[in-house]
């Protein structure tokens, strides 16, 4: 394939990143590997790749403050590696913006679909999302095409993935979904994403769209069971 994608491994564990090269590569993707923060913005600013998998501990720049550097600069989907289950707390107590975690160890194979499933979503976002319309409720403008939300008049900056959350719920409003279901539609049903990270999207969009964030209006909780929008 001469346009396959382009996939950058930050890793500075040699053993992990050669087997992470080498089973990405045997599944057709173009990959890079470099071995630290700054290597890793080199690497960016010369070809920006179409995903990035990132090692959170990182020698010289660390996983956290290259994840936001990158955030600062493009919305290419992060991957992040983390060591332990307690660090995507920390993760998510630091709003870093990566958009999945994979917890250490983990099988290669586990995130050769983790990448696919990211691509899959690219790749319709490219081909498809010109048919779709924008979803208008008061207050809040969500229009997929240009993957832009506007909160009573004013444009708000998300994630990829907070986007696909807020789109995907806008699109069934009043249904009822548990964080197992939404990882499932909107993270394509990864087996080593902790249903936490489902918790920390909603309060991120919260944040974003809510009024009152404390007092939501929009996403909803539904004691004991999952989430809900409320058009
Ligand atoms: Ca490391």
């Amino acid at each position: 394939m001469t346009n396959a994608r382009e996939i950058l491994i930050v890793e500075d564990e040699a053993s992990i990143a050669e087997v992470v090269s080498l089973y990405l590569t045997r599944a057709g993707f173009n990959v890079r590997a470099v071995s630290d923060g700054k290597r890793a913005m080199d690497a960016f600013a010369s070809a920006q790749p179409d995903l990035v998998i990132l090692d959170l501990m990182l020698p010289e720049v660390d996983g956290l403050t290259l994840t936001r550097w990158l955030r600062d600069r493009s919305d290419v989907p992060i991957i992040m590696l983390t060591a332990r289950r307690e660090e995507i707390d920390r993760i998510a107590g630091l709003e870093m913006g990566a958009d999945d975690y994979v917890v250490k160890p983990f099988s290669p194979q586990e995130l050769v679909s983790r990448v696919r499933a990211v691509m899959r979503r690219l790749g319709r976002e490219q081909d498809g999302g010109g048919n779709e319309r924008s979803l208008s409720f008061e207050g809040l403008i969500i229009d997929p095409r240009g993957r832009v939300v506007t909160v009573r008049e004013k444009i708000v900056e998300m994630t990829a993935r907070e986007f696909d959350m807020l789109h995907f719920m806008a699109r069934h409003p009043k249904q009822v979904f548990t964080r197992e279901q939404l990882l499932e539609r909107v993270w394509g049903g990864a087996l080593y994403i902790d249903p936490g990270t489902v918790t920390v999207h909603v309060r991120r969009l919260r944040e974003k769209i809510e009024e009152d964030p404390s007092k939501p209006k929009r996403l909803l909780t539904v004691w004991g069971v999952g989430y809900k929008f409320e058009p």
